[in-house]
């Protein structure tokens, strides 16, 4: 069986010996030294501030600790065509998610459809670089000033993300990372805050702490979001192969370019921006095409992905009235092929092949 995503498991003898320092310690968690060290660590890697970025419990709750850190109320704009978390954080925590089409080539937010969607309810905007390709980050934040909101970036996708050289995080008054197994870099489960400010980071501190300050004085409503020590502990582990990881994943995603650029669409990638090879997305031309590639695959045990699928506008239990046409689009006729460290260029050929042989049949 070749699953989609294969996570990555660092060399045990590495792992261990993190994990003796955390015995020798004795210290499990509330910000002990593997916590700190990956933050300083995760800080320099991805060039941000190490005052500025503070380690969660996972990706869902470093967004819900965005939208409280900000004071949200009312509705907020966000993107139909992302993982379901983006918006039902935003339910979670009592805000009314408001969708807004995304561009048909980037498979981003459509910036030239955030103003006539912006009411006086209106706090912020959530966009989403979907598969770490970088929204307009300049056109969000001109209506975002213009309009007095607040922009918080889900930016799940963007471990090692750039523009001109600079990290995607720094865009937006908050961006959050997921470090979830699945993800490019991961803590087994995890995410990371990156605020613009230091005192937003503070605040953000205080709240996955119970709302305690450094003095144990409870300062705010807080909640538990904490990593743990173990958790920081297989984080430091990826990290120290994260240049292996990204070459690998390059490779599998290169070669899929190469065979299959031919017979799908490809999402338009940002010109000032690198790639980081997380996901490797293919549009087809009919829901029904993608219904046959996947159960042709499946017969070769290959596990492909509808994702993302079905757009968020289309989920009933998040909200009431709304229509995005290119996001349903693109839902309808999306599959995520399988990149992972490790997935040999023969199991890559087989994807191939199966793919093409089965879109021959129609042509
Ligand atoms: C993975 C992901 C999340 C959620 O992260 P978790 O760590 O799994 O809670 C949120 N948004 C997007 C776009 C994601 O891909």
């Amino acid at each position: 069986m070749i699953p989609v995503v294969q996570p990555y498991l660092p060399a045990r003898e590495r792992v261990d010996a993190y994990i003796n320092s955390i015995y020798e310690s004795k210290w499990l968690t509330n910000n002990g030294p593997m916590v700190q060290l990956l933050t300083k660590r995760l800080a320099s890697h991805l060039n941000v501030d190490a005052d500025c970025l503070v380690l969660v419990s996972n990706g869902s709750l470093a967004l819900q600790l965005a939208y409280k850190a900000l004071e949200l109320k009312g509705e907020v704009i966000t993107t139909p065509f992302s993982f379901i978390a983006t918006a039902s954080t935003l339910s979670w925590e009592g805000l009314t998610p408001i969708f807004v089409d995304i561009d048909e080539d980037t498979w981003n937010i459509d910036p030239r459809l955030i103003e006539q969607a912006i009411t006086p309810n209106t706090s912020a905007i959530v966009p989403v670089h979907v598969f770490g390709n970088p929204c307009d980050v300049a056109s969000i934040q001109e209506i975002a000033d213009k309009h007095q909101l607040k922009v918080i970036y889900d930016a799940a996708h963007c471990f090692d993300t750039q523009i001109d050289g600079e990290s995607i995080l720094k865009y937006g008054d908050i961006s959050t990372l997921s470090f979830h197994a699945t993800k490019l870099f991961h803590t087994v489960e995890g995410g990371a805050v990156i605020t613009r400010t230091k005192s937003l980071a503070d605040k953000v501190r205080r709240m996955i702490n119970f709302g305690m300050d450094v003095d144990g004085v409870v300062t705010e409503v807080g909640t538990n979001s904490k990593m743990s020590e173990f958790h920081a502990a297989i984080g430091l582990a990826v990290l120290d192969d994260i240049e292996e990881i990204k070459q690998q994943r390059k490779q599998v995603w290169c070669h899929y370019e190469r065979a299959l650029v031919k017979i799908g669409l490809t999402q338009k990638r940002h010109e000032r921006s690198n790639n980081n090879y997380s996901y490797f997305p293919l549009v087809l031309k009919s829901e029904c095409e993608v219904l046959r590639v996947l159960t042709a695959l499946s017969a070769q045990s290959i596990q492909a992905r509808r994702y993302f699928y079905p757009s968020l506008d289309n989920i009933k239990t998040l909200v009431g009235e709304s229509r995005c046409c290119n996001s349903r689009d693109v839902a309808s006729r999306i599959i995520c092929l399988p990149v992972w460290p490790g997935l040999s260029v023969g199991q890559v050929n087989n994807c191939v092949q199966c793919i093409l042989d089965q879109l021959e049949i129609t042509e």
